[in-house]
């Protein structure tokens, strides 16, 4: 009899996980969806790293109509009052099938989704109960609807309620005392940057990303900045922090601004239950200062599915390890970067654009630092 899996919860990873098996394997599954629909918000640029891209040219994305991405060949590097530091080249990483890709998070959504919405995907359930029943999981929705299945994958998101039924122990994501706040320029208004490329400024206690969503020269903003509270009704007066330092960013703060706080997941642990997987933000949540989140949910999907598909022996096991492996790599680097974007003092600041200088030019550091991520 063939087995069967139940994803909980149908983001990037979710949805990717699903692609696989339907695509690639002759696995029974269905996608379990808390929302009544899939969320296409509009306002999110995402970046795709070439690890990522190459996993998903597997389940067709070099197919995806080419004006709704975007190829950008390099980042540049600004103070926050829009002096270039340096910059860094991305095509160095690219093949003629796998580019750094950027796009908005609703165009990969609605590509993933093509393939499972009508007979695979199920809207407004949530986990009530899970029991295990004959070496099987038994689990119970609070819609009073049911599902018994071999293997349950969480992919619900950084506060997996998945997790909830099946680790004894918590491990709750932390605050990072940072709120990411995003919009979409029309134009690059007075900034003088190539909107051909990805543009970082780096201010006092904030960061700016600026990059192209797709070929109609949309610009997709993401500021992070760093405070202690969150008060989505106050986000005019985060953003006046980073404005004061250079007013020509005043009118890019004009159009409607979307906020989240940043968490991230304290400690990598491992699933307790042989027949639990987690994907994605539920395995671990990364801070967004290395644009890896959706690149890892779709990583960590892939690899999970490779052992699945293939019947490995203790799957528990070498998931974990090799997971685990790579959410090190990224998580350090996205800490550093972090921490070396955000300065407020003006001479560590001269010291930081002076590393930087000399090391985006250094072949053997980038390789170590973003090829060992981008070349997975
Ligand atoms: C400001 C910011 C910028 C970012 N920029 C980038 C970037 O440029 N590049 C990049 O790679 N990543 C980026 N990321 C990260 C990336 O968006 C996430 O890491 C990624 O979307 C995680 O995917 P996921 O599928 O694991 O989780 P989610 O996207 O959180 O999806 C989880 C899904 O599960 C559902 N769900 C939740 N609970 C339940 C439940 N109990 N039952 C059923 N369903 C449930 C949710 O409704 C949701 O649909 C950014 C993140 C932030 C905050």
């Amino acid at each position: 009899m063939k087995k069967k899996i139940a994803i909980i919860g149908a983001g990037i990873a979710g949805l990717t996980f699903a692609n696989l098996i339907k695509k690639n394997s002759d696995y029974e599954f269905m996608l379990y969806e808390k929302q009544e629909s899939l969320s296409l918000d509009e306002g999110f640029g995402i970046q795709l790293s070439t690890n990522s891209v190459k996993i998903l040219n597997t389940i067709g994305f070099n197919k995806i109509d080419k004006s709704k991405i975007f190829h950008p060949m390099g980042v540049d590097f600004y103070n926050i009052q829009n002096k270039k530091i340096c910059e860094l080249d991305l095509t160095q990483f690219n093949t003629e099938e796998k580019k750094y890709t950027t796009l908005k998070r609703s165009t990969l959504i609605e590509f993933l989704k093509d393939d499972v919405y009508t007979q695979h995907l199920r809207f407004g359930k949530k986990i009530k109960e899970v029991t295990e029943l004959k070496g099987k999981v038994f689990i119970k929705f609070d819609d009073n609807t049911n599902d018994l299945v071999d293997l349950v994958i969480g992919a619900d998101g950084i506060f997996s309620n998945t997790k909830t039924f099946f680790e004894k122990k918590k491990n709750e994501p932390k605050f990072k005392k940072a709120i990411a706040v995003r919009t979409i320029l029309k134009t690059k208004s007075e900034l003088k940057i190539d909107e051909q490329r990805i543009s970082l400024m780096m201010g006092k206690n904030c960061h700016i990303v600026i990059y192209p969503l797709n070929q109609n020269k949309e610009l997709n903003l993401v500021c992070i900045i760093r405070d202690k509270r969150y008060d989505p009704d106050n986000i005019k007066t985060l953003v006046n922090k980073v404005v004061t330092q250079n007013s020509n960013l005043e009118k890019v703060f004009e159009g409607d601004l979307k906020s989240w706080p940043l968490y991230f997941t304290p400690k990598i642990l491992p699933s307790t239950n042989s027949k639990v997987f987690y994907i994605g933000d539920a395995f671990n949540g990364f801070l967004p200062t290395l644009a890896q989140g959706a690149g890892q949910s779709i990583e960590s999907a892939h690899e999970l599915f490779n052992l699945i598909k293939d019947d490995k022996a203790e799957i528990q096991n070498t998931y974990f390890k090799e997971r685990s492996r790579r959410a090190k790599i990224v998580k350090r680097r996205s800490n550093i970067n972090f921490f070396s974007f955000h300065f407020s003092s003006s001479i560590m600041q001269t010291l930081r654009n002076f590393f930087m200088k000399f090391l985006v030019k250094r072949k053997s550091f980038v390789n170590s630092y973003l090829g060992i991520v981008y070349k997975n």
